[in-house]
């Protein structure tokens, strides 16, 4: 029997998730779900200097929108907590000392000024990358270079130390990644990193490792990013004898125009969000998330499953049930996935568009009866969510474009004045007004029929009695059909508008002709 699948997401609590981070943390899920297996979410907060108030919950409360939510881990629980690095910081330091012990590590009693001496040494020697490895190690001041008398001595004076990697000479680490195929790094590449640090915690190495294999973990899903320290990773199963889980690193998250990587920074600054939920930092300025501009988390999620994965078909909307019985890792691709923008809305569209009208009307209703909770009707936002909702994209669209099911009109559009309010139209709006006050009941069938037979009588096409009906009563020169509209808004209001508006209308086009 194979073992049960354990996979987790392990970010730092470094600011907020970026929707690239979402993405490794749904690859995650999605694998767990469609194996069965469990979804741990794990905080790796070993770095104190980077570490940012407010971005851990933050990290919770963006995979619950998602609703990709860990079925263990930190504030999830389980029995292999605690799940948050800094909260299990005093058993790291014996799996440390273990390495040191069997010759896989050593102490390193370099101070910081030291390290830098030699650093900037190296440079003026035309050296700009100088590296604490199998070649310089012998040069500085460590338990392999010091005597034994001399390492005790530092250690019964307290000398703060790390502890760093005694990474082999001119070894071939080789590893199957399951997206990427065999991955061969010579550790002549690699330098001895530092696993403690004087601080008494552990680095993000050696944590990451001891935790993986402490939490039973199957499975390594996360960004390409630590694809570099991979081989570290392998070399530190192997020095402490523990199986290696599988690795698989996910592609990146390109820009729109395909150059480099899609980064936090890039903010807002690319018109789009990059973040799932709005992110405030400590200086108040905040970072726009997808869920408050208006995106459905299914959507998002659905778009997201499609950076760097393909079902291999042309099907593109899925449930996130669809999305656990389809995914798989074969299909995650290894060049980098280029986000786009224009599609996020695409998809968002798809889902407006296939939720039911009483569906809409229940996200519509909390937004306008902010105050009087009983101002609109579900029937009534049931009917314009119908109208409405082949032009929208976001639930935001029909409250701006559909105004005036909500509000009096406050403006009248100038293109439509001009361009078809003529000399006539008044008058034809005025023969109009007395016809509909005649029409019982104020039903779309009825409306369109006491509007035909008035073109039809007078002989005049649509678009000398349309436009200029619908300017008055929406205020609009486009939008669904006018007799719907009226039916829905009812005849008192219609009437209203079309009573007060004329002479309103006439006003402004006599303003717009002198200007
Ligand atoms: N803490 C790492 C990060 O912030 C996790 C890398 C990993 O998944 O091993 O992304």
């Amino acid at each position: 029997m194979s073992k049960r699948v354990r996979v987790r997401f392990a970010p730092s609590p470094t600011g907020p998730l970026h929707m690239g981070g979402v993405r490794t943390a749904l690859y995650n899920y999605l694998y767990a779900k469609k194996h069965g297996g469990d979804f741990i979410l794990r905080i790796e907060d070993t770095d104190e200097k980077r570490f940012v108030a407010g971005a851990q919950d933050y990290i919770i409360e963006s995979l619950k929108w998602c609703g990709i939510e860990p079925n263990e881990g930190a504030d999830y629980g389980g029995d292999k907590g605690p799940y948050i690095q800094s909260q299990r910081k005093d058993l790291y330091k014996p799996y440390a000392m273990q390495l040191v012990e069997n010759g896989k590590a050593y102490m390193a009693f370099d101070t910081p000024e030291e390290l830098s001496k030699m650093r900037e040494q190296a440079k003026q020697m035309g050296l700009p990358n100088w590296q604490y490895n199998a070649v310089t190690r012998s040069s500085m001041k460590n338990s392999l270079s010091l005597s034994k008398q001399e390492v005790e001595k530092r250690l019964a004076n307290n000398e703060p130390y790390t502890i760093r990697m005694k990474m082999p000479r001119n070894v071939d680490v080789k590893f199957e990644d399951e997206i990427r195929g065999w991955v061969t790094v010579n550790t002549n590449n690699l330098d001895d990193k530092v696993l403690f640090k004087e601080s008494g915690m552990p680095t993000y190495h050696l944590a990451n490792i001891v935790d993986d294999h402490l939490m039973g973990i199957t499975h390594v899903i996360r960004g390409e990013e630590w694809l570099p320290s991979a081989p570290l990773h392998v070399l530190l199963y192997e020095a402490f004898g523990w199986d290696t889980p599988k690795f698989a690193h996910l592609p990146l998250i390109l820009r729109p125009d395909g150059k480099g990587k899609l980064s936090k920074r890039d903010g807002d600054r690319l018109g789009f969000p990059v973040f799932p939920i709005n992110w405030q930092t400590a200086e108040g300025e905040i970072y726009s998330g997808y869920r408050e501009n208006g995106y459905f988390s299914e959507a998002f999620i659905n778009m997201l499953a499609l950076l760097g994965w393909n079902p291999g078909d042309n099907k593109e909307l899925f449930t996130l049930d669809e999305l656990v019985e389809t995914f798989s890792l074969e299909r995650v691709g290894k060049s980098g996935a280029r986000f786009d923008p224009d599609k996020t809305k695409w998809f968002n569209q798809q889902y407006l568009r296939a939720k039911s009208n009483e569906e809409l009307a229940d996200l519509l209703m909390p937004i306008l009866n902010k105050e009087s909770s009983d101002a609109f009707s579900k029937d009534y936002l049931t009917k314009v969510a119908g109208l409405m909702k082949e032009r929208a994209t976001f639930i935001q669209d029909i409250l701006t474009d559909g105004d005036y099911f909500f509000n009096n009109i406050k403006n009248y559009d100038q293109k439509t004045i001009k361009k078809k309010w003529k000399e006539d139209t008044p008058q034809i709006m005025s023969e109009l007004l007395e016809i509909l006050k005649t029409v019982e009941p104020f039903t779309t069938q009825n409306i369109e029929t006491a509007f035909s037979a008035y073109l039809n009588k007078n002989e005049y096409g649509f678009g000398k009695v349309g436009p200029g009906f619908r300017l008055l009563v929406t205020g609009k020169g486009m939008g669904p059909s006018m007799f719907d509209i009226c039916a829905t808004l009812g005849k008192n209001k219609v009437i209203q508008r079309m009573d007060e508006g004329i002479d309103k209308i006439n006003a402004l086009k006599s303003e717009l002709s002198q200007s």
